[in-house]
Parts: C-alpha cells; structure tokens; sequence
C-alpha cells in the first residue's frame, strides 16, 4: 500500500474534548485539558506516525467570536488551521443537552468549511460514554440530515472507544505522498511550550473565573545542570493587575507554593527526570489586548 500523509484540523466548541482526543491519538500528553472553555490558545500540531501513514493534527482554539485581541488570535490560529487542513473533523458534544440544537448550529459552520474547497469535513460526536447507546443512532441520524457531512463517527476521547475507527477513517481520506516529518517527532513545539502549557494548566486547575485567562507563562531558562539528570527551570506567569499577583501567590506564597509543585511533578513526568522549577508572578498591564505583547509571549 501506497503511504499517505496529510494534515486534519479539530474544530469545535469550547470543551468539546479537542484536546482530549489529539492527547488520546496519540498516547500522549501534548495539548492541556482542563475542564474550562477556551484553555487552547495555540494551534498545536500533533504528528501520529506509522507504518503506511503520517497525520499531523491541528488543534485549534473553540470557534468563538473575537472579544479582545488575545481571542482575535486565537481565532486566526483556527481559521489558518482549516486552510491549511486536507480534512476538517467538526467535533460535537453528544451528551450535552443541546446536542441537537448544537448541531443545527454547526450547519452554517458546515457551509463555511465548503468554502475552503471540496476539502471532506468529519462530524466526530464525542463523549459517548456519557450517552445510551440507543440514543447514539438517532443523533446520527439527525447529523446527516443536517448537513450531508462525508462521515460521522461516534467516538469516547476519554475512554478512547471508536478511535481506532476514526483513524483508519482518515487515512482513507489522506492524500498520497511522503511524510511531513521525521518519524520520530511527535510535534512542531518543544519542551518549553509544554512545560509553560503545564503550569498554565496548573493555574486553571487552581483558581477559577478570571484569573487563570488572565495568565500567560514564560519560560526565561531552560537548561540541563552539570548533572545532565536535573534540568533547571524559570518560569515567569504574567498577570494583568496587582490583585490577581495577590492571589496567584496567596497567604504566604502558599498558592504559587502548590502550583510549583503540582507543575514539577507533571513536568518531571513529561521529561522523565528530576527537574528545579523556580516560578515567579510579574504584572503586565493589558497584555491580552495588545498584539505586539501577545507576539513576545509566543502567540505567534
Ligand atoms: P477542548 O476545549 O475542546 O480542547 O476540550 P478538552 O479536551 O479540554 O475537554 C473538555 C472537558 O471534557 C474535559 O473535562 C475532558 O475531560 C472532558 N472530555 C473530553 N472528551 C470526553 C469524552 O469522550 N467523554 C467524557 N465523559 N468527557 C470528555
Ligand atoms: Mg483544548
């Protein structure tokens, strides 16, 4: 058989499970998740290689209209991931309520898909663990007749049922051609963005409302000690105002206490060694709106 190789963008909702099912493909941790909309900000590619196939996936930012210049960009991300995709996979929340009225929704997203080209566009209905199995096929049923989507797949991207399905669904589709990437590469990103996506996560894992879309992190050091097994790591988490420094750090910087250690441990994890993570909280006004700040922190 002939190798196939190409690019498939995630759109969807917020807390559509985007994240959790690049992270299930690929049997790694690479994007956050976190139970709060609007967590991913980047556009990640994750790259699944093998034998007869390469997919690199896109993951973008929930389609979401721009309120400030920090959602303007994460717009852009998604939208520069639907051109640049050879298949588009539309994910939908089946357990929600609303799934119907979600998917009526996604009839105009549909159209506007079409407008990219004749690219094929995917309705994935996740989290189907939380549905009864005899309501799955009239969910489907009700997709089709909304918008003729070239497949529909059921999938669980937390209990990874059906993926194996929708994986082999999308080599079907791939065009032929050669690799992207050396096989061993699993993204475009390093392990600086994770660490900085890991302790942002811890931030969304601690504090709720505001604060945690009000951070952003960076990593000023990353560097191997003379003992090549501890890597050493400064970390900086921007916030927007003193109040929200106030709270990050907490009584008597238990708060950042925590977060430091919580983050170790899922960077320990990640890397496979011992690592020194020192982390501080500096203000920066209006980071979130200003284009040319947002491109210093690594929006790009
Ligand atoms: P994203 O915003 O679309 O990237 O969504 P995330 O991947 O961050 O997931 C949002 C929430 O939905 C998290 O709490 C996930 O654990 C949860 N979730 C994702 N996929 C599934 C699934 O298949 N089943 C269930 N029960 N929960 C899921
Ligand atoms: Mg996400």
């Amino acid at each position: 058989m002939s190798y196939r190789a190409g690019y498939v963008a995630l759109v969807g909702e917020p807390n559509v499970g985007k994240s959790t099912l690049l992270n299930a493909l690929l049997g790694q941790k690479l994007s956050i998740v976190t139970p709060k909309p609007q967590t991913t900000r980047h556009k990640i590619a994750g790259i699944l290689t093998k034998e007869n196939f390469q997919i690199v996936f896109l993951d973008t930012p929930g389609l979401i209209e721009p309120k400030y210049a920090l959602q303007e960009v994460m717009m852009a991300f998604a939208n520069d991931a639907i051109r640049d995709a050879d298949i588009v996979v539309l994910l939908v929340d089946a357990s929600s309520h609303g799934a119907a009225d979600s998917l009526k929704s996604w009839r105009g997203v549909g159209r506007k898909l079409e407008q990219g080209g004749d690219k094929p566009i995917f309705l994935l209905l996740n989290k189907i663990d939380l549905v009864k199995k005899h309501e799955i096929l009239p969910i489907i049923q009700s997709a089709s007749e909304i918008y003729p989507f070239k497949e529909i797949i059921p999938v669980s991207a937390l209990t990874g049922e059906n993926l194996d399905d929708l994986e082999k669904t999308i080599v079907k589709y791939l065009p032929e051609g050669k690799a992207f990437y050396p096989e061993d590469y699993v993204s475009d990103r390093d392990e600086r963005f994770f660490v900085s996506e890991l302790v942002r996560e811890e931030m969304f894992k601690a504090f709720k409302e505001e604060v945690p879309y009000s951070t952003t992190v960076e990593i000023e050091e990353f560097r191997e000690s003379d003992d090549v097994r501890k890597t050493y790591i400064r970390a900086v988490i921007y916030v927007e105002k003193e109040s929200q420094k106030g709270i990050i750090i907490g009584k008597n910087g238990a708060a950042l206490k925590q977060i430091g250690q919580n983050s170790r441990k899922q960077i320990e994890e990640m890397i496979g060694h011992e690592v020194f993570l020192e982390l501080f909280v500096k203000v920066r006004g209006g980071w979130r709106n200003n284009k040319k700040t947002l491109s210093q922190l690594g929006y790009r």
